[in-house]
């Protein structure tokens, strides 16, 4: 037996740059795709991702003195990034080796994030020498700073022996370290859905209460397919912070008439409707209107689903991708295009952007006897309308994070 193609790149990384894999464990976690549910973890809603096939792969091995030594294969031109257990602070250039410091730094201050003062500060006392390869395009909206994330914590927790820690631990960890050393105020659902992806499901995950459920995901006939537009999400921590504040201060306004509500996806259709005309901004409005829209439109999405109505789960994938375009500004004209052109194809049953948008990727519901015209009339379409090409993947549901064995 031996590595996947991938374990093995992140595995000779290791042997090249620290001589020797004696002792060296390898382990994987999964990026995901938001099949619906976007910018509503932040706001107490509704979301429903799964993980996929592509992910992150580390090979890694402790030392016995405090020094860390990374090494990305993504990033060849850092090479090896050395640091220690005794500088665990942001580096203001941004290296990727932020995201993997961001977690260590956050297990100091476990107890803390997950409201366990039991856990405590789980501080390492040996430091390690980890080569990474991660197959997720990077900056595609598809996750690969919360796989980075969701992958320390695994690999913390392995070789550490932090074993109270769940995989629903290491997501809160991640997500805290992300949002505190690295400045972006994600929400919860990526680390989630890397973290306890499971192979066939999506996952409906209730973002005010935690309580999450595993649908599985039976295409009849349909398959799943990404579309990358290959334009790397810009701007995006700046404005993705915006919009936080946006549904902050709309949700302050609607509590002047509604005390008890605390987060936007609280709000039915109804309820918003009779109160919204309290928030001044027009723009803070159509944040809010997406918010809660779109929070019932995910769980009205996965009722469909579960009675196999797919028809129905397209059409609410496409309004979706209206209301980010249009309300919450954050799609962007090389997904607009591609979504649009997919709506005019009779074989495809939906199609929105996914992930945090600005760039990225988006998600579509295609007939399966239609995916290769699919892939032809878009892809032509896009060569000649933004002037390069998209890439275009299977969508393949994958399980959550785990240690791999030759
Ligand atoms: P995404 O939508 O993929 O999560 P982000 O901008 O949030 O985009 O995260 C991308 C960043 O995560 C990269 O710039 C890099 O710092 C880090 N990262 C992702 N994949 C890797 C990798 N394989 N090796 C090193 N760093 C990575
Ligand atoms: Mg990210």
């Amino acid at each position: 037996m031996a590595f996947s193609e991938q374990a093995q790149k992140a595995y000779l990384g290791f042997q090249q740059a620290f001589g020797d894999t004696e002792g060296v464990r390898v382990f994987f976690a999964p990026g995901r795709v938001n099949l619906i549910g976007e910018h509503t973890d932040y706001n107490g809603g509704h979301v429903f991702p799964c993980a996929i096939s592509f992910g992150i792969y580390a090979a890694v091995r402790k030392r016995a003195d405090r020094k860390l030594r990374f090494l990305s294969a993504n990033f060849p031109q850092v090479g090896i990034a050395e640091s220690s257990l005794d500088e665990l602070v942001p580096s203001a250039d941004g290296k990727w080796i932020n995201y993997p410091m961001g977690v260590i730094w956050a297990f100091e201050r476990a107890g803390e994030i997950l409201h366990r003062p039991e856990v405590g500060s789980l501080k390492l006392n040996e430091g390690m020498d980890i080569s990474i390869y991660g197959d997720i395009p990077s900056g595609a909206g598809l996750s690969s700073s919360a796989a980075m994330e969701v992958l320390i914590g695994t690999i913390l927790r392995e070789l550490y022996g932090f074993s109270m820690l769940s995989n629903q631990d290491l997501a809160l960890i991640g997500q805290y370290s992300e949002n505190e050393f690295n400045g972006m105020k994600c929400g919860i659902m990526d680390q989630f859905a890397s973290a306890m992806g499971k192979e066939g499901c999506a996952i409906f995950l209730d973002t005010n209460t935690m309580v999450y459920e595993y649908a599985p995901i039976d295409m009849k006939g349909m398959k799943l397919m990404i579309t990358n537009t290959k334009k790397k999400h810009q701007l995006v921590d700046s404005e993705y912070n915006l919009r936080r504040q946006q549904c902050a201060e709309a949700i302050r306004q609607l509590q002047t008439v509604c005390p008890d509500k605390k987060a936007l996806g609280e709000f039915s259709i109804e309820e918003f409707e009779a109160v919204k005309n309290v928030i001044t901004d027009p723009v803070v409005l159509k944040r809010a209107k997406h918010a809660v829209y779109e929070n019932q439109r995910t769980i009205e999405a996965v009722a469909a689903l579960k009675v196999g109505d797919l028809v129905r789960f397209g059409k609410l994938m496409n309004e979706s991708h209206v209301s980010l375009r249009d309300d919450y500004e954050t799609s962007c004209e090389e997904a607009d295009i591609l979504a649009e052109e997919a709506w005019k194809m009779p074989g495809v049953l939906g199609s929105r952007i996914t992930g945090g948008g600005f760039g990225g990727c988006t998600v579509s519901i295609v007939r399966e006897e239609t995916v290769p015209e699919f892939i032809e009339k878009i892809g032509a379409i896009y060569l000649e309308k933004v002037g390069h090409d998209a890439d275009f993947y299977e969508l393949e549901i994958s399980g959550g994070p785990r240690e791999l064995v030759p």
